[in-house]
């Protein structure tokens, strides 16, 4: 893919790093795709998770899912930034689920890094991957 640049300061490696970790606890054994995700919030403070699988195919959930999770849980409410990880060396992208959750706590400020195994990333707005996104503050005429 193209466009694709090297995460390079200490800040972004810290948080990929973070990714990274998750990714490696991915719970995956039936789709062998590890993902991992990593929040930074408003308050500057990181939130990581993982992807969850189950034997029960629909009760899994994905990494952003857990990251966010772990946010609200850790007492923030809206992602600065987020990382997201595979084990691939193209970029992983976040399923449709998990850009309407990202939607729930993001602003139009979000940065939403998607990298590959290579710490490569490709950087979106929210609006770039939920266009027209749903949201109990939109009005939809
Ligand atoms: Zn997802």
């Amino acid at each position: 893919m193209q466009d694709l640049k090297l995460i390079k300061t200490e800040k972004n490696k810290k948080i990929l790093e973070l990714s990274h970790s998750m990714m490696l606890n991915a719970y995956a054994p039936y789709s062998n795709f590890s993902v991992g995700a990593a929040i930074l919030s408003e308050r500057n403070r990181l939130f990581g998770g993982c992807n969850v699988e189950n034997a029960a195919y629909p009760e899994g959930t994905c990494a952003e899912a857990g990251a966010i999770s772990a946010m609200i849980a850790g007492g923030c409410k809206t992602i600065k930034e987020i990382y997201i990880i595979s084990k691939s060396e193209n970029i992983v992208s976040p399923c449709g689920g998990c850009r309407q959750k990202i939607r729930e706590f993001s602003s139009e400020k979000t940065k939403i890094y998607l990298c590959n195994i290579k710490w490569e990333y490709k950087l979106f707005s929210l609006e770039e991957l939920l266009p027209y996104s749903f949201s109990e503050f939109d009005d939809l005429k």
